[in-house]
Formats: C-alpha cells, structure tokens, sequence
C-alpha cells in the first residue's frame, strides 16, 4: 500500500466508514511511516474545525434559512392559487363565448346544446374541487408553520 492510497483512507477513517481490515491495514501503515501519521493529526484537527462551525453556526442565520423556507412555501402556494384563478377565469370565459355560439345557432341540435351544457357543469364542478383542494393545502401548509 502506498501513501496516497492512505490520503482517501485516512478521511473515510475519520468518519468512521472503515471496515476492520482497512482500518487495520491503515494503522499498521501509520505505525511505520511518521509523514501519513503526521497528515492524519492535520485531518483529524481540520475535520473538528469544519465540525464546530456546523455546529456553531450563528442562530440569526438559522432563522433566516427557516423565514427564507416559509416565504418560499407561501409564495409557491400564491402563485398557485393565482394561476390557478387565472385559468378558471380564462376557461369560464372562453366557455361562456363558444357556449354563446353554440346555444344562439339555430343549425345545432337541442340535444347537442343540452349535452354541451351538462359537459360545462360537470367540468365547472371539478374545477371547482381542485381550487378548493388546492386552497385547502395551502391554508395548510400555512398554518403549520405559523404554529411550528
Ligand atoms: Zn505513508
């Protein structure tokens, strides 16, 4: 084993990813060879430097991560209901115009005009089911992180 196959053992060893034989094979290569023992004190004091700052991170930063989360749920959930809004209003206008059409031409069927119609309502209704779902969750997700 050569020394640079001890650099990617020693950082896998210092989070503990090692299985025995490696782990064995590395520290009997450090027992006889100063320069890898000496590089793996410098890991080690590096790698519980970049733990404390993990661990130490300021807590005014943590709440702007936690603040920047939540605008951006709620924001996603506003531009949701809009789009949403938006598309209902679209389609019920773009229905009303081609329903307008279609009911004032005298050369369509009733039968056609009655179908037509009770297409428009069962498509109104699930419209509808999905604002109200989609307003559900967002009132929701609201919610649980105000309380949080
Ligand atoms: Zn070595």
């Amino acid at each position: 084993m050569t020394c640079r196959d001890n650099k990617d053992l020693m950082m896998a060893y210092l989070d503990g990813e090692l299985d025995d034989k490696q782990t064995k094979m590395l520290q009997e290569h450090l027992a006889q060879c100063t320069q890898c023992s000496k590089e793996l004190e410098e890991f080690k004091s590096l790698k519980s430097m970049t733990d404390n700052i993990v661990l130490s991170e300021p807590e005014d930063q943590v709440w702007q991560r936690y603040w920047d989360n939540v605008y951006n749920r709620v924001e996603r959930g506003i531009g949701w209901m809009l789009m949403s809004m938006a598309g209902v209003c679209l389609a019920v206008f773009g229905g009303f115009k081609m329903v307008e059409c279609i009911v004032t031409d005298p050369s369509v069927s009733l039968f056609l005009k009655v179908a037509l119609l009770v297409m428009i309502l069962g498509l109104s209704i699930l419209l509808i089911s999905i604002m109200r779902e989609r307003l559900y969750f967002w009132k929701h997700d609201r919610y649980r992180h105000v309380r949080r």
